[in-house]
């Protein structure tokens, strides 16, 4: 597959196009930012551990009938994905109460929440990420109601798949980011990435955090509890 322009640089993936109009090609860096940016660093080899996380569970995702834009790993950074359009959409489900809904709501984090919750927020950097509801989403044409229902459906299936997954390895999915694409025939597809940058993730013994609030909130032991996470996913 022959690697051509870049498409699209973001803050942690560059994206190029191929000789296929239908396949991009993912390139993960170790940039890493928060608050808005505010912050920045380097994780080292984060980029290989996120990329190969995403697939391993882009992979488990398509087995439970969640469809991915994944297509095949290149390299330790690199992948092949069906070229799809983003939904302006983060697709956010929680477990257990931390980072923004502890603040907004006044739960303390670790506090299990009653029933999964799935939050909308409006990609857009400039104006923060703000939050967002069905109607606000669907008043500014940013998705149709069948594809709201879609991609509920699969968040909740991804949801249920990973609690699973990450439980036999020893975390906890406290909560997660996601993204849908769509392909040129309106397919809704999963799409961006799932790694330690995305999800948050406590060691079932210990809580111990070991997912991107390390790096956030100055925890010590980054690039360690990265590669960490990788190995539990892949035994
Ligand atoms: N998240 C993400 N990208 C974002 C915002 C959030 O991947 O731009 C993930 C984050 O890592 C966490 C979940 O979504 O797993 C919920 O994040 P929250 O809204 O609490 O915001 P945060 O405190 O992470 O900024």
């Amino acid at each position: 597959m022959e690697k051509r322009e870049q498409l699209y640089e973001g803050k942690a993936k560059k994206v190029y196009k191929t000789d296929d109009p239908g396949l991009y090609i993912v390139s993960y860096k170790d940039d890493a930012t928060a608050f808005d940016g505010k912050k920045k660093g380097t994780i080292a080899d984060k980029g290989v551990v996120n990329n190969t996380m995403s697939n391993i569970l882009f992979a488990l995702m398509e087995e439970k009938g969640v469809p991915t834009h994944f297509v095949k790993q290149l390299s330790d950074r690199e992948t092949l994905v069906k070229a799809v359009t983003i939904l302006p959409l983060e697709v956010i489900v929680r477990n257990v109460a931390a980072g923004h809904f502890s603040q907004r709501y006044g739960v303390d984090e670790g506090t299990p929440l009653l029933r999964p919750a799935l939050e909308f927020s409006y990609k857009r950097d400039d104006l923060g990420d703000p939050l967002m509801n069905d109607d606000h989403a669907l008043a500014l044409g940013l998705a149709t109601e069948g594809e709201l229902a879609q991609v509920k459906k699969y968040a909740a299936k991804v949801n249920e798949a990973m609690k699973g997954f990450f439980l036999d390895k020893g975390l906890k999915l406290i909560d997660f980011k996601i993204e849908f694409g769509k392909l040129d025939d309106g397919t809704i597809v999963l799409a961006d990435e799932i790694s330690p940058d995305t999800c948050r993730l406590w060691d079932v013994e210990t809580n111990e955090k070991m997912d991107k609030d390390r790096f956030r909130r100055d925890l010590g032991n980054v690039e360690e509890t990265y590669r960490e996470v990788l190995d539990r996913v892949r035994a």
